[in-house]
This record gives structure tokens, C-alpha cells and sequence, in this order.
């Protein structure tokens, strides 16, 4: 083992994941650069051992000890390499702090991502399982990213049309999930941007305001005060936002539901099928603000699971489980998780 790799041992866990589950890491390290990574690739280690890519934490839940290493990515840098008329190209390495990219882009006036305001992570993560809110996903203004081959330690770049990017989902979530590390994105923003405020309750926000022709910095304003005042603050209660995904359903299917439950909430899809309120779905069967130990679904969010101290990650699980099975028993729909279960 090189000098340059400090590995440490048994690591615990509680700080590094938003859910505050108790679990430690068999070996842990941080990588500032690349020359870390691939001293590490180099030295065996990660063939040896599993390995868990980190970056905020926010999208896990630790249901056991890790046994091998995770491996906490951290490089730092903005660059912005290209200027052409109205678009501008701004890239980020994944170690830096998805908000705070955010208020950068917004601060300079580069539009495209200000509805992804304060989602917690880094920027690493984000066309992971393609983070969206209020209307729009990062592969909106997604470019390019470079991610480096574990086996290898090559740096390679993806395109936008090699990531397979749907609803929280791209390759990184499935076939090359564990594969690659995601080392830098590059964004496609935009100087003269059209806000999006389609989201009824961005557009309440900013009429309370009586803010009329929104800048991007109103509408990321709003969306950091409409997700204050609805979602549980991390720090306070650990989650890990939605736990599960919005189910999408042929549109034949929803009507079917619908006559038996015409306030089922849903929307629907350019291809014609339904997406349908996991929420709303959860809530029916009675779960919101259930709480068994310290294990719990939120009281205003019921897609939102919580621990309330310490809960661990199986209990979480187990309470996943049985939140699926009762929405399967009633309505016939299957919930798929979106945190990522480790
Ligand atoms: C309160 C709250 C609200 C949220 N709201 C939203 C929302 O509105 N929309 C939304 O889409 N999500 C939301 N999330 C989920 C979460 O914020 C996002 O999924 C975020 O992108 C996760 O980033 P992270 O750095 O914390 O990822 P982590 O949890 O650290 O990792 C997530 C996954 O990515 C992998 N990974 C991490 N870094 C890398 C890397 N550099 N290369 C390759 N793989 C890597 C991990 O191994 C893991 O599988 C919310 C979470 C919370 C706690």
C-alpha cells in the first residue's frame, strides 16, 4: 500500500448517512484526487474487497455493517469551460455539494437547475438515479460526466444519450451500478433562461410574494421554502426523502382503480400511461405517522420513512416491506424502493 492511501478501519457510519443508521465501515477512505483513486485501483484493494461508493449519504440505507470499503469521494473544483451565446457549460466535480453548485450556477445567473434546489447530496450522485423536483431532472441540463473504471482506473465520459436516464433511474442505477465512479458532471445551463413554475406550489409561493416575472433566484428561493416547510430536516429526523418511487401504471389500470377509488391521485405520461401518487397510496392504507420503536413513516409525508433515534436499518427495511405489502393488498400496485438498500 502506498503512502499517498490512508485506509482506516472500522469507521462508523452515523454521521455519513442522513438516515443515522449505526454501522460501521470494515475499511474506509477518502479520496481528494485522482491520482487516490488510482493508487487505490492499482494496489488490489477494491478487487478484493466490496466496495460502496459515498458521497452524501442521503440516498442509502445501512441495513448491516459494510464489510469491505467504502470509499467517500471528496474532490472539490468548478469549472466553467465554454461560453457559446446564451449557453454556458459548467462542470463540477462530484465531491462538491449539490446545493451549493446549485446557489453557485444561480449566483452567476445560469438557469436550468434552480428547481433542484437544496436536494441534499453531491454533485457525484445526481445523475445517479437522475434527481428531480418540482417539474424538472438534472438530465435536463445534463451534458456530460466523467466517471472512472474501477477495474481500470480509466476516466471515461458518458454522454447524455449513454446514461439511459428515466424516472430516478440511469445505467449508474443498473447495469453499470458499483462500476464506475462518477468523478465530475458537466452541466449545460443556460443565460437566459425560462424559469419553470408550472409546480402549483411554486407558483403559490412566489404569488404570496407577489413576485410577477420570477428570476431563477425567485424560483429557487421558493423551492428552498417550500421544501423547508414540508420536508424533515435530515439533521433533525433522520430520512432519506421518498423511500419509494411514484408507481407508473398503463392507463387502463388506473382507470380501473379510479372507479373504485375516484380520488386516486395521479398524472399523466407523454407514452399514454399513468403515474400514480406513492403517497397518496400509502397514506389510504393508514400509515402516515405510524411509528413502531424508532422506526417510522413521516407524519405529513407518507413517502417519506424516518428514524426517529435509533432505529436500525433492518427496522426500516421491515416497515418498507410491510408498506408495500399493504399497498399491493389494496390497490394491486407494487411500490419499488428509490433509496438505495445496502
Ligand atoms: C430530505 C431529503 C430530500 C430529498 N429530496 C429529493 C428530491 O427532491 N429528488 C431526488 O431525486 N432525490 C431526493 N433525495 C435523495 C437524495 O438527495 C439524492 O438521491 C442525492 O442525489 C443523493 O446524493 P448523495 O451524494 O447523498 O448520494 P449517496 O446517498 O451517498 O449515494 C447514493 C448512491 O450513489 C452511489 N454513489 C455516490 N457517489 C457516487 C459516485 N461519485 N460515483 C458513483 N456512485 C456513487 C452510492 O454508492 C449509492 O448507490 C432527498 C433526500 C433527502 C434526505
Amino acid at each position: 500500500m502506498q503512502q499517498n492511501l490512508i485506509i482506516k478501519e472500522n469507521i462508523p457510519l452515523r454521521g455519513l448517512n442522513t438516515f443515522h443508521i449505526d454501522a460501521t465501515a470494515r475499511y474506509f477512505i477518502e479520496v481528494n484526487n485522482y491520482e487516490q483513486l488510482t493508487e487505490l485501483i492499482e494496489s488490489g484493494f477494491v478487487d478484493k474487497n466490496p466496495v460502496l461508493l459515498l458521497g452524501g449519504g442521503s440516498n442509502l440505507l445501512f441495513t448491516n455493517n459494510f464489510k469491505g470499503i467504502v470509499v467517500q469521494i471528496r474532490n472539490k473544483g468548478i469549472e466553467i469551460f465554454e461560453n457559446a451565446g446564451n449557453t454556458v457549460w459548467v462542470k463540477a466535480a462530484a465531491g462538491e455539494n449539490w446545493h451549493e453548485f446549485v446557489t453557485y450556477c444561480v449566483e452567476k445567473g445560469f438557469g436550468g437547475i434552480e428547481n433542484l434546489s437544496l436536494i441534499p447530496g453531491n454533485v457525484g450522485s445526481c445523475p445517479i438515479q437522475n434527481i428531480g423536483a418540482y417539474g424538472v431532472e438534472v438530465k435536463d441540463s445534463f451534458y456530460s460526466l466523467e466517471a472512472v473504471d474501477l477495474k481500470t482506473g480509466e476516466l471515461k465520459i458518458f454522454y447524455h444519450s449513454d446514461c439511459n436516464f428515466g424516472y430516478r433511474e440511469s445505467i449508474f442505477k443498473s447495469e453499470l451500478k458499483g462500476k464506475f465512479a462518477i468523478w465530475s458532471v458537466t452541466f449545460q445551463l443556460n443565460l437566459n433562461p425560462v424559469v419553470h413554475v408550472e409546480y402549483g406550489a411554486i407558483k403559490q409561493e412566489l404569488e404570496a410574494k407577489g413576485i410577477e416575472n420570477p428570476s431563477i433566484k425567485d424560483v429557487s428561493e421558493a423551492v428552498c421554502s417550500i421544501r423547508r416547510s414540508k420536508l424533515p430536516d435530515p439533521e433533525i429526523l433522520g430520512n432519506a426523502g421518498s423511500f419509494f418511487k411514484n408507481p407508473t401504471v398503463d392507463a387502463k389500470v388506473a382507470e380501473k382503480l379510479r372507479d373504485s377509488f375516484p380520488k386516486l391521485v395521479s398524472y399523466p405520461l407523454p407514452d399514454g400511461n399513468e403515474k400514480l401518487a406513492a403517497g397518496w397510496l400509502i397514506d389510504q392504507c393508514g400509515w402516515k405517522g405510524f411509528r413502531e420503536g424508532d422506526a417510522g413513516v413521516h407524519q405529513n409525508q407518507a413517502l417519506v420513512l424516518v428514524n426517529h433515534g435509533n432505529a436500525t436499518g433492518s427496522q426500516i427495511l421491515t416497515l418498507a416491506h410491510r408498506v408495500q405489502n399493504s399497498v399491493y393488498e389494496r390497490f394491486g400496485v407494487k411500490l419499488e424502493m428509490e433509496v438505495n438498500v445496502i
